[in-house]
């Protein structure tokens, strides 16, 4: 069975090289990936500057996902995982040109210590007392979906979603509170809310069953995030490392694909080529507009994804001029502060081997759903909008000894209100269909992990095909 993968990002290599596995496994296929442009990774980029590494796209993943380290192992570079340093992890976010620490306890958005939260300035007197009465919060099953920034606010008031709920949804994904759908992106927060009404009194009874499974002998505490020492650039070359290589065809985009008989005919620069299955691992619009003949409520389903943009602005310092930086991992700028910039990382001190001793990394986020124009700004611009905002929010007055900057344009699919029941329709179509399997950050979640699950489950989909083939031939 002949597989076309499109799109070479995370996404298309996983599944790529989850096909090689289950070739090696006896599954009788072969594939070929596509990848428009003239590298393979989509977004997922390091860069080397002096010592340090520089990430271009994402800079670690969740621990907690295991997809992301399974295929680290089996691709033999569990060895170069490396964990955040959890033990100097603090954020802060930025009020009134401020930087103030996200109080202890506080976890996602849900309070769960009083004292904290009561002494923290992040707070007004006013959100405080609805954070007490939350605790009171009746079980509530909601018949529909809504936006975070409405369940947020029911429980814990407008301030909760404008400093926290806001900038800590824009680091994920890109998006604003206002429009992301919170069955999509909180699930577990819609459950604690039906379960319990109240999200504190939730959040408390899963970190007391935390603390007792912390108890059990043996047990060992997993980093918030992974990465890799090379950076995650170095994930995407150990796949490509075992890929093989006249199955990868960059610099090639699909243009067009048709029913061709039981299968598809695709059209490259180069001209048609039929396939017996395809995997889409392109953001949605892509897909949409390539399947529109062939099934248009898919079509319409995956069109209806919106995207935001991202940029990154790395700069590099000398260690010593950052002295009037406070410790932890970087802040977090909520809208109502009126800057462009979203957030700031302060990389050597987040990952081990990043950075050498003296030499410090602080990567600035701009633009998101509510700044597409950011995407149009000069890295001069550019350049001069972080700086700005890194001497007013933490003292940051020294020159960069370099800045990098990437742009992404529309790369973090937007999980809006109705986005389950999409994603649902989307997967009984492509169920049905069998010969096409759907991956990417827009189906079952942004993240690496996510991404690696898409790309092996489609991968899985398509070996299942290709031996029930075989079978029915033999
Ligand atoms: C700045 C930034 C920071 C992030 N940080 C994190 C993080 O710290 N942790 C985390 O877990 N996630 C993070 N993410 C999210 C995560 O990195 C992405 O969701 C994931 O890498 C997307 O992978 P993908 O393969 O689905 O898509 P992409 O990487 O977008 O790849 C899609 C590929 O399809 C190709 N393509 C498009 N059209 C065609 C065509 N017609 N023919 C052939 N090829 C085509 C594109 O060129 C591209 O290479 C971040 C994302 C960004 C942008």
């Amino acid at each position: 069975m002949r597989i076309a993968i499109i799109g070479g990002g995370i996404s298309g290599l996983s599944a790529a090289f989850y096909l090689e596995q289950e070739r090696a496994a006896g599954a009788r296929l072969e594939y070929t990936l596509f990848e428009s442009s003239g590298r393979l990774g989509g977004v997922m980029f390091s860069d080397r500057i002096g010592d340090c590494v520089v990430e271009g796209g994402p800079d670690s993943f969740l621990t907690e996902k295991p997809w992301a380290a399974q295929l680290c192992g089996e691709l033999g570079i569990a060895g170069d995982l490396i964990g955040s340093n959890d033990d100097q992890r603090i954020t802060y976010i930025v009020v009134k040109n401020r930087l103030v620490p996200m109080p202890d306890g506080l976890m996602f958005l849900v309070p769960t210590k009083l004292v904290p939260t009561a002494l923290s300035p992040l707070f007004s007197l006013g959100t405080k007392f609805k954070m007490l009465g939350e605790w009171l919060h009746p079980p509530h099953a909601a018949e529909t979906d809504e936006t975070v920034a409405q369940m947020v606010q029911r429980h814990f008031g407008t301030e909760v979603v404008d400093r926290l709920a806001d900038p800590l949804l824009s680091g994920v994904y890109g998006g604003d509170a206002a429009s992301l759908s919170v069955r999509a992106v909180l699930p577990r927060f819609v459950e604690m809310e039906q379960k319990y009404g109240s999200l504190c009194r939730a959040m408390v009874a899963s970190q007391k069953k935390l603390a007792e499974m912390r108890k059990a002998p043996g047990y060992k505490p997993k980093p918030l995030f992974s990465s890799l020492k090379g950076g995650m650039q170095q994930l995407i070359d150990a796949v490509v490392a075992r890929l093989d290589a006249g199955s990868l065809r960059t610099e090639t985009a699909v243009r067009e694909l048709k029913r061709s008989g039981a299968g598809w005919e695709l059209v490259t620069p180069v001209g048609p080529e039929s396939f017996d299955a395809v995997i889409f691992a392109t953001p949605a619009r892509i897909a949409s507009k390539m399947l529109a003949e062939t099934d248009a409520q898919l079509a319409a389903d995956l069109g209806s994804v919106q995207y935001s943009s991202s940029i990154t602005v790395t700069l590099g310092y000398e260690r010593e001029q950052l002295k009037a930086c406070p410790p932890g991992f970087g802040f977090l700028v909520p809208r109502s502060e009126g800057r462009r910039m979203l957030a700031a990382t302060f990389v050597h001190t987040k990952f081990p081997f990043r950075a050498p001793e003296n030499k410090a990394l602080v990567r600035c986020f701009v633009g998101g759903a509510k700044d597409q124009e950011a995407l149009k700004l000069s890295d001069e611009e550019l350049t001069a909008i972080v700086r700005r905002d890194l001497r007013e929010i933490a003292g940051v007055e020294a020159a960069p000894w370099f800045v990098r900057i990437y742009r992404w344009d529309r790369a973090m699919a937007q999980y809006t209100p109705g986005h389950v029941e999409r994603i649902e329709r989307i997967g009984e179509t492509v169920k049905r269909m069998r010969n096409l399997a759907i991956a990417g950050n827009f189906y079952k979640g942004i993240g690496v992990p996510d991404c690696v699950r898409t790309g092996k489950e489609a991968a899985q989909q398509m070996a299942a095909l290709a031996r029930e083939q075989h079978t029915a031939k033999a």
